[in-house]
């Protein structure tokens, strides 16, 4: 079976299980795990941040950070289509209280400073205020769009203006630095908050950045231990994380593979692909996405079904150039 279903399927290579074998560890509520403390400062210098704070998941990362930067009963701006709206089951109501205002980031999901102006809400005697915005880099519903440098300090800019802090979901962040050939610290640059996740592309088994200034980790480390996600020694997943930082350089080969994939659907009859971007491939079957998806598993390839009767398939670590061939067969040939 060749598994395209997610870049998060891929498992924990032997060097990240020796990692987490011979890992020193420690109590990390405590900040005592050397292993997570080197996790946290080796992704503070990479993003050209102050500090970071290793969370479980991206899905915690993000919900913390929105925490951090609002009080409740703000507003927060979010694309329409973004993950933390969509996919965090509310979270930003539920862990902060939060009232949602979703701007349109168009066909590759870049949020505009028109849009942030169009959004904002100045907080009076009847309107809760803008107290964040959130950005996200790759664009995963978007399939799996790079956002330039300028566009995001354009966004950042206009937030600014408006004394509203930015947080960006870099789930794929170091995928967005590859496709563009941009400093992934560049990239950052101008928002407050960042989260980005070693468990997609990167390969690790578990876990999570958020990175910000020193205050803001300080925070956010608070809001880790009151969702729960305060952990002890963290350092056997700290260890292949490490690892997986390792693999930022071999993320062009999962675009190429992408773009391979891409050209070899697009001349099967029926299938309309978007050109990939990264590691992501979009595409309408012509046909009911759970018949299709049905006969690419018998052929033995899996992908998810994604809004507006499209078909995600994600390439990762785990398969080559040669996967993707076999992959475009069985699926011509289902
Ligand atoms: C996967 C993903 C997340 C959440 O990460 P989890 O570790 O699955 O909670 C957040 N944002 C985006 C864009 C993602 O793709």
């Amino acid at each position: 079976m060749i598994d395209l279903r997610s870049d998060t399927v891929t498992k924990p290579s032997p060097a990240m299980r020796t990692a987490a074998a011979e890992a020193e560890v420690g109590d990390d509520v405590y900040g005592e795990d050397p292993t997570v403390n080197e996790l946290e400062s080796r992704v503070a210098g990479l993003l050209g941040k102050e500090a970071a704070l290793f969370v479980p998941s991206g899905t915690m990362g993000n919900q913390i950070a929105a925490r951090v930067h609002t009080d409740r009963e703000q507003e927060v701006l979010v694309e329409r289509e973004s993950h933390i709206y969509k996919w965090e089951l509310g979270g930003l109501a539920q862990h902060s209280g939060l009232q949602v205002r979703t701007i349109d980031g168009g066909d590759r999901g870049v949020v505009t400073p028109e849009a942030i102006e169009s959004g904002y809400v100045e907080a009076d005697d009847h309107r809760p205020g803008t107290g964040l915005v959130c950005l996200e880099n790759t664009h995963n519903s978007k399939g799996g769009t790079a956002i330039a440098a300028d566009r995001i300090d354009a966004a950042c800019a206009a937030a600014a203006d408006r004394d509203v802090p930015v947080h960006l979901d870099g789930a794929r962040l170091f995928n967005a630095a590859t496709a563009l050939g941009t400093d992934p610290a560049r990239l950052v640059r101008n928002v407050d908050s960042v989260m980005c996740c070693l468990s997609k592309g990167l390969g690790a088994p578990v876990g999570s950045m958020v990175v910000g200034s020193e205050a803001f980790i300080a925070d956010a480390r608070r809001i880790r231990k009151l969702l729960g996600g305060g952990m002890r020694q963290a350092g056997v997943i700290a260890a292949p994380g490490l690892r997986a930082l390792e693999n930022r350089d071999r993320l062009s080969e999962d675009h190429e593979n992408a773009e391979r994939l891409a050209e070899g659907l697009a001349e099967i009859d029926g299938l309309a692909v978007e050109p990939p971007e990264t590691n992501i491939v979009l595409l309408e079957p012509g046909e009911p996405v759970e018949t299709f998806l049905g006969d690419c598993k018998t052929a033995g390839v899996l992908g998810v079904p994604f809004e507006g009767g499209q078909v995600r398939f994600c390439t990762h670590l785990a398969v080559d150039a040669d996967d993707i061939g076999t992959a475009i067969d069985r699926i011509a040939g289902r």
